[in-house]
C-alpha cells in the first residue's frame, strides 16, 4: 500500500495546478494519471486563458464573472464562477512569475485578446499553443516540488470510508497490477467527458470515467466542448469579427444572427432550424 497526504486524480493544468498548491504548502502530494500529464487534454486549449487585468482596455472581476455566467446560460456555480475570475489575474501572475511564456504587447506587458463571449479583450494567450505552453511551465514546478507522478495508472475506484475519501485503487497499466494509495485528501481533477458524445474535439483520453463511476456528474451538458457541431466553432474568429453574420443555409433559406454572442449561441441557433425541419447539407458560418 502505498500513502501520501494527497492524491490528486489527473495531470492536466487543474490537476497540475493543484498538485503544486499543496506541495507548496508542505505536503506530500501525488498525481495518478492514466497519461503523462503533458499528454493530457489540456494541450489542446490552444486560444488562451481568461483574467480581468485589463492590459488592454477596462476590465474588472466583475464584469468576467457578469459574462461567465452569462455564457454558462445561468446554470454554472455563481458562488464558484466569482470566486474563479476574483482569482483569475493572481493565477496568472503566480504562472508568468514561474516562466509561462505568455504573448506580449510591445511595452511588456501581458498581451490580451477578445474572446467569445467576453465584452472585453482579456484572454491571456502563448501564441496559438497556451494549454501546452501552462502544461510544461506546470511540470517543471511538479518537478521542483517532487510531486510523484503515477503515470498510466488508471484509477478505477475512490475509497470512501464514512463519507470520507481515503484514496484511490489505480491499475499500473504497465505491468497489469492494482494499486492502494492512500490519502488524508483526494482531488478529482479528470477533466471533461467529451468522448461520450458521437461527435466531439475532446481528446481520446477525455472520457471522465472516475466521476462517472461514481455518479459524481453535476450536468452532462457541460462535458462537451460548446463550439462543435461538425467542426469547431472557434471563440477567436468569432469574436474577432466586429459584426457577425452566421449565415446558416438552410434549404436554400439563409438565417442570420447579428451580434457578439458566445458561439453556444451560434449553435443553438444553427440547432434550432434543424429542429425545425431543415435538413441542410452544409452551413456556412461566415465571419466578418
Ligand atoms: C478543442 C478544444 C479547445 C479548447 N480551448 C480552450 C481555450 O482556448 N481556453 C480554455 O480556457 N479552455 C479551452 N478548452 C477547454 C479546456 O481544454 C479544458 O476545460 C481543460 O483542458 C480541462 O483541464 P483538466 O485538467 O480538467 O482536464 P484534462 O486536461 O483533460 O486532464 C484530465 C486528466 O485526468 C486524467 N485521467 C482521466 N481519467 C483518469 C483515470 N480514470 N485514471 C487516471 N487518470 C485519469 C488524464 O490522464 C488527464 O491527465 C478547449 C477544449 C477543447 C476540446
Amino acid at each position: 500500500m502505498i500513502k501520501h497526504d494527497v492524491v490528486v486524480i489527473g495531470g492536466g493544468l487543474a490537476g497540475m495546478r493543484a498538485a503544486v498548491e499543496a506541495a507548496e504548502r508542505g505536503a506530500d502530494v501525488a498525481i495518478v494519471s492514466k497519461m503523462h500529464p503533458v499528454r493530457s487534454h489540456s494541450g489542446a486549449a490552444q486560444g488562451g486563458i481568461n483574467a480581468a487585468l485589463g492590459n488592454t482596455a477596462d476590465d474588472t472581476p466583475e464584469n468576467h464573472a457578469f459574462d461567465t455566467a452569462k455564457g454558462s446560460d445561468y446554470l454554472g456555480d455563481q458562488d464558484a464562477i466569482e470566486a474563479m475570475c476574483d482569482d483569475a489575474p493572481r493565477q496568472i501572475i503566480w504562472l508568468e512569475h514561474r516562466g509561462c511564456i505568455f504573448s506580449r504587447l510591445p511595452d511588456g506587458r501581458l498581451a490580451q485578446r477578445p474572446f467569445g463571449g467576453a465584452g472585453s479583450p482579456r484572454t491571456c494567450y502563448s501564441a496559438d499553443v497556451t494549454g501546452l505552453v501552462i502544461l510544461h511551465t506546470l511540470w517543471e514546478q511538479l518537478e521542483r516540488f517532487k510531486v510523484k507522478v503515477y503515470e498510466e495508472y488508471f484509477c478505477t475506484a475512490l475509497c470512501v470510508e464514512d463519507g470520507v475519501g481515503t484514496g484511490v485503487v489505480a491499475y499500473n497499466m504497465r505491468n497489469g497490477e492494482l494499486e492502494l494509495i492512500t490519502a488524508k485528501a483526494t482531488i478529482l481533477a479528470t477533466g471533461g467527458c467529451g468522448r461520450m458524445y458521437a461527435k466531439t474535439t475532446n481528446g481520446y483520453a477525455s472520457t471522465d470515467d472516475v466521476k462517472a463511476a461514481n455518479g459524481a456528474h453535476n450536468d452532462l451538458g457541460f462535458g462537451q466542448h460548446p463550439g462543435f457541431l461538425d467542426r469547431l466553432v472557434d471563440d477567436q474568429g468569432v469574436s474577432r469579427s466586429r459584426m457577425i453574420h452566421h449565415h446558416a443555409f438552410l434549404n436554400g433559406g439563409a438565417l442570420y444572427v447579428n451580434d457578439a454572442i458566445v458561439r453556444v449561441d451560434v449553435l443553438r441557433t444553427i440547432r434550432t432550424g434543424i429542429t425545425m425541419g431543415a435538413q441542410p447539407k452544409i452551413i456556412l458560418i461566415d465571419l466578418r
